[in-house]
């Protein structure tokens, strides 16, 4: 049994295809997308969590035929939930790799990105324990964006630098269909109850809080994002939303950054990773005081019993934002496509 299973591909636009990858058939994991080019080829965007490449190859010979690969696979960025299928990809698909300059490090075996912070408290923050670290080496086949803002292949198509989430985030954007793919610069579910991926309410959210690395630079990213005004938003988690109130969502979002987004405490809540030129890391702040690791060997000590208590005890650590009572604000989504 393939360990990442299908959901219906989700027919955006004419041009564009959101595969969501579930785990177990149930559990949202991420989404990789399939743009049509104009010359009658394909590009990849982002590639999964490991695992991901026999869904994925699927979905592409369902849609385009055996022996169609892309024509290339743009990365949004180098954790491991967007990166973990492109080299078993490139065994079968050896196309080039594009992702911004300053993710290279992380794509070339130079550096692996700053480490998840597990508690900035939550359910999917909790499972960052469990998380691999996120980096690659996928030479030579990665390649930088073109300094330009264009895409390789993709005609009408702008990369746009989001970083925040990490150093060399990006979004792509198409002006004519007003359409925003966006990574990890917002989701499009409430990470922090993930439920069943299909029945998951769809909402405008900040970035995953457990993987963002610079809060201020994650902010100015959805402003600039949110002043797009798009029609419609997909992003690496979540259903991709359609409609007017994609603009009015992303609006609020940029406006009550702090309180929607930035969680109340955590590793790099006040002291952002700081990266240079290249992208790679400078200065990390120390991780913050965190009782479950030794809880764990505490856990290992007592036996099972033990075990399910501490199960417990995550389960009901709940995330806090800067907010007046510490409640995530809820939001009855735009219209799902
Ligand atoms: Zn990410
Ligand atoms: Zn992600």
């Amino acid at each position: 049994m393939q360990l990442v299973q299908r959901a219906m591909p989700l027919q955006m636009t004419e041009h564009i295809m959101c595969i969501p990858l579930l785990l177990a058939g149930v559990l949202e994991l991420t989404n990789v997308y399939f743009i049509d080019t104009l010359d009658g080829g394909w590009v990849l965007v982002d590639t999964g969590v490991p695992g991901s490449a026999p869904r994925i190859r699927q979905a592409a010979r369902q849609k385009y035929g055996a022996h169609r690969p892309p024509q290339a696979i743009i990365l949004t960025h180098a954790h491991f939930d967007h990166i973990g299928a492109v080299r078993a990809l490139l065994a079968t698909w050896p196309v080039p790799v594009f992702a911004h300059v300053q993710e290279l490090p992380y794509l070339t075996g130079q550096a692996i990105l700053p480490p998840l912070d597990p508690t900035v408290g939550g359910l999917m923050a909790t499972m960052a324990y469990l998380f691999p670290p996120s980096g690659t080496d996928i030479r030579p086949h990665v390649l930088p964006l073109p300094p330009d803002g264009t895409v390789p292949h993709l005609l009408g198509w702008q990369w746009l630098h989001t970083p925040g989430h990490t150093p060399g985030h990006i979004a792509l954007w198409q002006s004519a269909e007003r359409v925003l793919l966006a990574g990890d610069a917002v989701t499009t579910m409430n990470q922090e109850r993930p439920g069943l991926a299909m029945s998951a309410v769809p909402e405008i959210n900040g970035p995953p809080t457990y993987a963002t690395s610079d809060w201020p630079a994650a902010e100015a990213s959805v402003a600039r994002l949110a002043a797009l005004q798009p029609r419609t938003l997909a992003a690496g988690h979540g259903l991709p939303l359609s409609g007017p109130a994609v603009s009015s969502g992303l609006r609020d979002l940029a406006t009550h950054f702090a309180e929607r987004a930035v969680p109340e405490h955590g590793r790099y809540v006040g002291t952002p990773a700081r990266f240079d030129a290249t992208g790679d890391v400078v200065a990390l702040p120390p991780p913050p005081p965190d009782p479950v690791p030794l809880l764990v060997s505490a856990t290992a000590l007592v036996g099972l019993g033990g075990l399910g208590g501490l199960g417990a005890w995550l389960l009901l650590r709940q995330p806090r934002r800067h907010q007046r009572h510490g409640q995530l604000r809820q939001r009855r989504a735009p219209y799902p496509i």
